[in-house]
């Protein structure tokens, strides 16, 4: 078998793949995304997903939720389009999807009912990169034909559990390693795996470990927010394994910041949200 390189994030080098932005720059430059989020009691996954998408640089966020989040997301993101789906469960009304540059799915949805005919619709119809996390995975894992539909650039962000109900089962992380890797390659997209060092595997073999994060971000919503930090990535162009590395380096490094200031037990996924604008300033 060929060699896998193996790389350790550092700050540098995050740095050197950032774009800068220019003078004449409008939002338009810096893309359209569509987050497909929420349900009954979980509107809260939409909001910290919109939230962050927003202090990451997005040009524009349209947010598409269960018509009962309307009120609760044009109070709590202001900055965030809302589009309403006419079901309150799944998702089957979208928008006109030509005009995204990129889409994220899986915060807070509701995988009950119909989810395998919602996820088979969108799939088919999008054709820009998708970053697919929590119930989206675990509704991919259950389907696995769904995986010869998913957009060319694909992003899946599992921990560990919804690592194994997409890849299988492993007894231990190097094992689980190689069948990262494994995945990654057959189906061209790149495959995380979050937690402390997150591993981020590439469709041409290479596989980075981020160094940034703490136990701190071991709290509910936390990989929210990083679903819509690399939602906003991706709207801006950045190409899917890259915005794959640059968010989870960026995420992390909001809530080692924030860390510092509340502590590790006191620290919320809003806390990593707040810390995004410092982060961000950190990479400069
Ligand atoms: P989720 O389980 O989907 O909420 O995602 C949790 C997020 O927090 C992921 O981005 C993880 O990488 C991060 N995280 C959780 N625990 C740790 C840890 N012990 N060290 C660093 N990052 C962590
Ligand atoms: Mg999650």
């Amino acid at each position: 078998t060929e060699p896998t390189a193996y790389k350790l994030l550092s700050r540098e080098f995050v740095k050197s793949l950032l774009m800068p932005r220019k003078k004449f720059d409008h939002k338009g430059t810096y893309g359209h995304g569509l987050l497909i989020s929420g349900s009954y009691g979980k509107m809260g996954a939409a909001i910290l997903a919109s939230r962050a998408s927003l202090r990451s640089g997005i040009g524009l966020l349209t947010t598409h939720i269960p018509r009962l989040g309307y009120q609760i997301m044009q109070t709590a993101v202001p900055e965030a389009m809302v589009s309403i789906d006419r079901s309150d469960i799944i998702f089957t009304e979208y928008p006109d999807l030509s005009q995204f540059k990129a889409v994220a799915i899986g915060p807070g949805i509701d995988k009950k009912q119909n989810s395998f005919k919602a996820m088979i619709d969108l799939l088919k119809e999008v054709k820009v990169p998708m970053v697919i996390d929590a119930d989206a995975i675990n509704i991919i894992g259950e389907h696995p034909e769904l995986k010869e539909e998913l957009p060319l650039g694909s992003i899946f962000t599992p921990h560990v559990k919804e690592f194994e109900r997409l890849v299988g089962k492993s007894g231990d992380s190097y094992t689980r390693n190689c069948m990262q890797r494994e995945f990654a390659k057959k189906h061209g997209l790149s495959l995380m795996l979050k937690g402390a060092y997150t591993a981020i595997c590439c469709p041409e073999g290479t596989c980075y470990f981020n160094p940034t994060g703490n136990p701190g971000m071991a709290t509910a919503g936390s990989g929210d927010v990083l679903t819509g930090i690399i939602l906003s990535l991706l709207s801006q162009g950045y190409s899917s394994h890259i915005a794959a590395i640059i968010g989870a380096y960026l995420h992390g490094l909001a809530g080692d910041l924030a860390s510092v200031d509340v502590g590790v037990e006191a620290l919320t996924a809003s806390d990593i949200i707040d810390y995004l604008p410092k982060a961000w300033l950190h990479l400069k």
